[in-house]
């Protein structure tokens, strides 16, 4: 079976991070990934960055970019011009979210005139053009979320309102994933699911993330890492061992693409995938 993959990148905030992105999209790109997707900041803040990115992948490269829209700070009609845009400029695929709230508000605050939850999203971003629509998923559950089940029942919401794809948040532990995909069954999310895998070379960075992310961090994988703070060559070895056998347990189990947070980073994800029998040419 061939594993197939797709990367996430961040809009760059400076020429130098531009450049950096650049690089990192030109050393991916041969290994012919399903889609490549772009985050929109919390609160919205990279709105203009991620279409001229979005743009720019689709007008420069053969990669098919996939649009991360968010809720946040926008009325339904601001949300419409913007996907109409994306739908006339040939940005068919978005990732539909909620979005959260800029890092100085604590509750997540729906525009007086927007969408409320990422199920209301699809939902409207379905009347306008149909998109192919991918949607968020949570292996250890979104952080607002009552229990696991209501959980899936969302995921089920969104899945029945028009997506046809979920990316999870990262996780270390297969099980979580494997749960997850077993509540999907239960509750008839028919959908692909997609593991989104981190490679951890930055595990203090990590952690940050993890926090805000409601993901589990495992004291194995602390373990791992103790004692390399200052020894980043280490670690990234380290970080593509943990990740290689994470993927390698998924693809064993039934698992046939895989979703990489890059962070712009080219090398641990390249890596990864040569480990898993992708090539270049
Ligand atoms: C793959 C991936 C990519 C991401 N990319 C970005 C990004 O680019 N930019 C960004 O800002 N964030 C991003 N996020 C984070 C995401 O925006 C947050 O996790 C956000 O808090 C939830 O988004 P959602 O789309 O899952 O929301 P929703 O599906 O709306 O769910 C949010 C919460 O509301 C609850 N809920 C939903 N509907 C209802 C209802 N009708 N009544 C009561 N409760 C309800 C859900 O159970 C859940 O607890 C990403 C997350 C993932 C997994």
């Amino acid at each position: 079976m061939t594993v197939t993959v797709s990367f996430e990148f961040f809009p760059p905030k400076t020429p130098e991070l531009e450049e950096s992105l650049w690089r990192s999209i030109r050393r991916l790109e041969p290994l012919k990934p399903t889609f490549v997707s772009v985050t929109y900041g919390a609160g919205g803040s990279t709105q203009e960055r991620t279409r001229n990115t979005v743009k720019k992948i689709l007008d420069t490269t053969k990669l098919t970019p996939v649009a991360h829209l968010t809720c946040v700070g926008s009325s339904k009609d601001q949300i419409k011009s913007i996907a109409q845009e994306y739908w006339d400029s040939g940005i068919k695929h978005i990732l539909a979210l909620r979005g959260d709230p800029p890092a100085d508000i604590k509750n997540f605050q729906p525009h007086p005139e927007g969408y409320h939850h990422a199920s209301e999203l699809v939902t409207g971003l379905k009347t306008i053009a149909d998109f192919d629509i991918a949607v968020a998923a949570f292996p250890e559950g979104h952080p607002e979320s009552k229990d696991l089940e209501s959980d899936t029942i969302n995921l089920k919401k969104k899945i029945d309102a028009g997506a046809s794809k979920a990316i999870t948040q990262f996780f270390f532990d297969n099980d979580l994933f494997y749960k997850l995909r077993d509540r999907c069954r239960k509750h008839k999310v028919n959908c692909e699911l997609i593991p989104g895998i981190m490679p951890v070379s930055n595990f203090v960075q990590m952690q940050n993330f993890a926090k805000g992310a409601g993901a589990s961090v495992p004291t194995w994988l602390a373990k791992q890492f103790e004692g390399l703070e200052e020894d980043p060559d280490t670690r990234k070895l380290v970080a593509a061992t943990i990740a290689a056998k994470q993927v390698e347990d998924l693809v064993k189990n039934g698992v046939e693409h895989i979703h990489f947070y890059t962070l712009n980073r080219a090398d641990l994800s390249f890596a990864i995938c040569h480990m898993l029998g992708l090539r270049t040419n």
